[in-house]
């Protein structure tokens, strides 16, 4: 079936009776009605929902960077706080060349639920930069980075607002950001970011914390569906930060067989089982995934529907929608990626009775390491990884509990669970202040 793009923001799937059907694809969009539907059930009063519809305060702004070359680009950035009724805004930096302020705020929005799904004191916010850091050097990627944080650097702060990585962001970059800011405000300041390198106040552990907390809720979801994954295959979409450590520990914790991978050039799948430490060496070498010896190639879309027990989609928005998810044949859906189901899959697969973990609950691990880290950052004092390992298994695994347990009361689809469970703890907050 061949999906006609219209707009980036819009998909239009033939329909079997021969109607084409239109589907939203904005991601805010998305987000809005997703929370439409959690307010529904859960009665809120008008004000709590519009509250809840739309970010808090939003800063949109130019970058002027000198390029190697001499000359100057402009780049267009954005800082989004969703929500800090928990807490303060928290939530990564995306350096991606579709970024909008629609992606920013529905990324914003989401790490509201997310911080509040797995009850850490803190509230909802994203940033990014439009642009394609893979055309950057390392100096223009360095004087983005400082630009970026000499435009914040007055709206965010430890106990406002406090950024971490995300797509295309790395630990290099929030030192760069960190240092900047500590040198505008002239103090130490090693809490106004997170995702920092350990040399310069990370946590140990934070580097594969996204994809750990969603191999422990894949774990338990295994667990209530009676699945054994030890020998089990499992395919991973995407292959950056999350899709690799989802494809290492998803071997080393829970022994799957991971028989396919992919990234934006395409995939790769063995039946066999493909070795991360080999098949990362040869992305870092080549650039991609593909032509990895000993595998043949595989399209993103045919991977996402394989015959699989565990899917890993790690990569961005939109990849299983309307039109393809009732060819998805995964058990558990381990959502690495932020918004990767659209609404209207969400009920298909449902329907098909595939256990979609939701994204702002699975992908939880980065953002409760992060939280660790300011704890850590404000004690100056540091834990192992193995104390690390612990605390998030804790956190992650009651988070599944509840969002589980909600699911079943309230007989819905986890997303839908995992929404009512937040959104309402949300609620609370901003009852308590006086808000609404
Ligand atoms: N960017 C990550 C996320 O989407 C981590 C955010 C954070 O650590 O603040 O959850």
């Amino acid at each position: 079936m061949t999906i006609m793009i219209q707009d980036p923001q819009t998909v239009i799937a033939p329909e079997t009776n021969g109607k084409t059907q239109t589907y939203e694809l904005n991601p805010f969009a998305i987000a809005q009605r997703q929370l439409d539907e959690a307010v529904e059930i859960l009665e809120l009063d008008d004000a709590t929902h519009e509250m809840l519809r739309w970010p808090m305060r939003e800063l949109r702004f130019t970058i002027p960077v000198r390029m190697d070359d001499g000359s100057v680009k402009v780049f267009h950035g954005y800082r989004v706080q969703y929500n800090d009724s928990r807490g303060p805004a928290k939530g990564g930096l995306r350096f991606h060349p579709q970024e909008t302020i629609d992606t920013v705020r529905a990324l914003s929005a989401w790490m509201t639920w997310k911080t509040a799904v797995v009850d850490i004191p803190l509230g909802g916010g994203k940033g990014g930069v439009t642009c394609n850091p893979k055309e950057l050097s390392m100096a223009e990627l360095e004087r983005l980075s400082r630009g970026y944080m000499r435009r914040v650097a007055g709206f965010i702060g430890p106990e406002t607002d406090v950024p971490a990585p995300d797509v295309y962001t790395t630990p290099q970059i929030m030192a760069w950001m960190r240092d900047e800011y500590e040198a505008i405000h002239m103090h130490q300041a090693p809490g106004i970011i997170t995702g920092k390198p350990l040399e310069l106040g990370g946590s140990a552990g934070r580097g594969d914390a996204t994809a750990r907390g969603g191999i422990y809720t894949t774990r338990e979801a295994a667990k209530v569906l009676g699945i054994e994954l030890r020998g089990a295959t499992a395919a991973v979409q995407g292959y950056g930060n999350a899709g690799f450590f989802g494809h290492k520990l998803g071997v080393d914790i829970l022994g799957l067989k991971i028989i396919a991978a992919s990234d934006s050039k395409g995939g790769v799948y063995n039946a066999d089982g493909l070795d991360y430490d080999e098949l990362a060496a040869w992305k870092q070498e080549t650039g991609s995934v593909i032509n990895f010896p000993g595998s043949t190639f595989i399209s993103n879309e045919d991977l996402l529907e394989l015959d699989v027990t565990v899917l890993m989609p790690s990569a961005l928005e939109n990849v299983i929608t309307a039109v393809n998810a009732d060819r998805i044949k995964a058990k558990i859906i381990t959502e690495l990626a932020n918004g990767p189901t659209t609404p209207e899959a969400d009920v298909i697969l449902h329907d098909k009775g595939i256990y979609v973990i939701p994204d702002f609950l699975c992908n939880a691990g980065g953002v409760t390491v992060s939280y660790f880290e300011q704890v850590q950052n404000a004690y100056n004092f540091y834990w192992t990884e193995d104390e690390v390992h612990v605390r998030l298994d804790q956190k992650m695994t009651s988070a599944f509990y509840n969002v589980h347990e909600m699911a079943e009361r309230m007989d819905v689809h986890n997303r839908l669970a995992a929404y009512l469970v937040a959104v309402d703890r949300v609620a609370k907050a901003m009852k308590l202040r006086g808000w609404v």
